[in-house]
């Protein structure tokens, strides 16, 4: 059987934390890929642009403090998105034709990583909004506010992400040139790389 792959999309952070956010983040979702009938979890970085995951795959983007990728969705624009600088809430996930959704890296810490990721990944697989936070009686990753450094999924939550693991969501792609594109601004010291991304 194959593995379950996450793409993760972050031009802006040094390789070799991304692979400890991947042994993190492979840490937290194996029990739910092997209970979904995978082999593990393949949590990936690609350093190219050109992604297409599979339509049961996962992705999501890392934007710089105040860069939101998401809200250049169709659509997006009149959503609530979370305050990125008082909120506790470090992300956000668009639910649409398209799924798109992705963490603010404010801080740095891998385990405030991770579980930043699963937790936008409930809300992108499950497909719920605002109501995945009051969904499990047991919160271990769904709830708003979440201690990254403790925390872990609830058996309820693990057997809610093995249901809806090989369900079809379809990702939102578009954001992965906007976000290389800041990067590579970034890199020729372009002071406005940190500015909202234009349309
Ligand atoms: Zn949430």
């Amino acid at each position: 059987m194959a593995n379950y792959c996450i793409y993760i999309i972050d031009p802006f952070n040094e390789i070799q934390q991304l692979v400890r956010v991947a042994e993190k983040v492979n840490e937290m979702f194996d029990p739910i890929a092997k209970k979904a009938g995978f082999s593990a979890t393949s949590t990936m970085f690609p350093q190219y642009r050109n992604i297409n995951p599979l339509m049961h795959e996962s992705m999501v983007y890392v934007c710089p403090f105040t860069t939101s990728v998401v809200k250049k969705m169709d659509g997006a624009s009149s959503f609530d998105i979370p305050d990125a600088a008082i909120s506790p809430h470090q992300g956000v996930t668009f639910i649409s034709k398209e799924t798109g959704s992705e963490i603010w890296c404010k801080f740095s810490g891998v385990n405030f990583y991770a579980a930043m990721i699963f937790h936008e990944l409930m809300h992108n697989k499950l497909q719920l909004g605002k109501s995945l936070h009051s969904k499990f009686k047991a919160c271990g990753m769904s709830c708003e506010t979440i201690n990254p450094e403790t925390a872990k999924p609830s058996e309820e939550e693990i057997d809610a992400m093995a249901a809806a693991l090989a369900k079809p969501v379809k990702q939102w792609t578009g954001g992965v040139d906007m976000l290389w594109n800041a990067a590579q601004d970034k890199a020729n010291g372009n002071d406005l790389w940190n500015l909202p991304i234009s349309g």
